[in-house]
């Protein structure tokens, strides 16, 4: 995939001030005056956070939970900067929203997760932007769908917004485990590499749905270089009107980003750096190997493959299968492989043969085809 963004670095939006890691946080969603004003007083004295975050606007799965204050916290949001120097961020949905937003001189905008994941709403968003200098931050789609994340950082990028972020929170998924949203983690990183300038912030709050978790995520987050976090915090979390089991208090997101370890991504230190290339080096040659020995794995499959044809056997041979991953996945086991992982690796790699030896056993329908699409 290609892609098409134009982006400035963070320290050109957003003022860290030595401030380590990068901290946006605030309540999920601004109640009163004096929950978001107090919150964001208690946020301001820990010393730790660069921006105050609040949603306005909800956009509630089910309609009839609280759906947000409107315009009137946008007022709220004001006090809370003019008395505490912090700069404020909302969530946007409409373009009334960001014309309201903007009008109340809020310093940062994001597109909830649920906007991302539909193009006409980004694009109402990114022509109500046009022309506006301000900062815009992306969350991931509800869907694990790179593209729909990149297009939507696209389509803010085409209205001239060059102040972009993405934010990371996590996917939905059917099936329920340990945190609210599923990290994929593999998508925030397809997104790193293929947009490198492009600053992401990871949202563990939404991510795990528990506060107990956060800690753990932001970690994860920061040793895979994530630029910052957006935390969601709260005066009194027991009574938040939404998300209140993923919401701190300001003195829990104060302890939570001090336990917090800080790694560079390059290490200056030559001794370390000897070191660092050296096993890397084992690393490359180790790869190479891998590589050509799955390349040699391969034309035996061919070789099956063709000897299958001849002899009208069938490609899948389920008890062949079972054999092969019951007696690898104890040898991976013996040599300190999780179990899971040796079958997913397995698991790929019989799917490529299977791939393969589909296209062998089809070579007359395959070879038609290929006229076909280069016709
Ligand atoms: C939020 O930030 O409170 C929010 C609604 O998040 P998301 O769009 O990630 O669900
Ligand atoms: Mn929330």
């Amino acid at each position: 995939m290609k892609h098409n963004l134009n982006i400035q670095p963070l320290n050109t939006w957003i003022n860290q001030a030595g401030k380590q890691p990068l901290v946006i946080s605030g309540p999920c969603s601004a109640e009163t005056e004096e929950q978001l004003v107090a919150t964001a007083h208690l946020l301001a004295q820990t010393g730790k956070i660069s921006a105050l975050r609040a949603g306005i606007w909800k956009p509630r799965t089910r309609p009839g939970e609280f759906e947000g204050i409107g315009s009137i916290g946008l007022e709220w949001l004001k006090r809370a900067k003019a008395e505490t120097g912090l700069p404020t961020a909302v969530e946007v949905a409409t373009a009334k929203h960001v014309e309201e937003a903007l009008a109340a001189g809020v310093d940062i905008l994001w597109v909830g997760a649920r906007s991302t994941a539909n193009p006409f709403t980004v694009q109402e968003i990114a022509d109500a932007l046009r022309g506006v200098d301000v900062p815009v931050m992306v969350k991931n789609p509800v869907n694990p769908d790179l593209s729909l994340w990149v297009g939507a950082l696209e389509r803010i990028n085409n209205a001239g917004i060059t102040k972009l972020a993405a934010i990371h929170r996590g996917f939905s998924s059917y099936e329920k485990s340990a945190f609210r949203n599923e990290p994929m983690w593999d998508v925030a990183i397809a997104l790193k590499t293929l947009v490198p300038d492009l600053p992401i912030i990871n949202d563990p709050s939404h991510i795990t749905g528990a506060r107990d978790l956060i800690a753990y995520v932001s970690q994860k987050a920061l040793d895979l270089d994530m630029q910052g976090l957006m935390i969601e915090s709260h005066i009194d979390p027991s009574v938040a009107w939404t998300d209140a089991k993923q919401q701190v208090t300001p003195a829990a997101l104060s302890d939570i980003i001090d336990h917090l370890a800080l790694r560079k991504p390059e290490v200056r230190n030559t001794e370390v750096n000897d070191k660092l290339h050296e096993l890397r080096n084992q690393i490359d040659k180790i790869d190479d190997l891998l590589i050509q020995k799955i390349a040699e794995r391969m034309q035996i499959v061919e070789k099956i493959g063709n000897y299958k044809k001849d002899n009208n056997i069938t490609i899948l041979q389920v008890n062949r299968w079972d054999e092969i991953l019951q007696k690898r996945v104890g040898y991976g086991k013996a040599l300190k492989l999780s179990g899971e992982f040796t079958e997913k690796l397995l698991e790929l790699l019989h799917s490529e043969s299977i791939r393969k030896q589909t296209e062998i056993m089809n070579d007359e329908a395959g070879q038609a085809k290929e006229k076909l699409t280069h016709a």
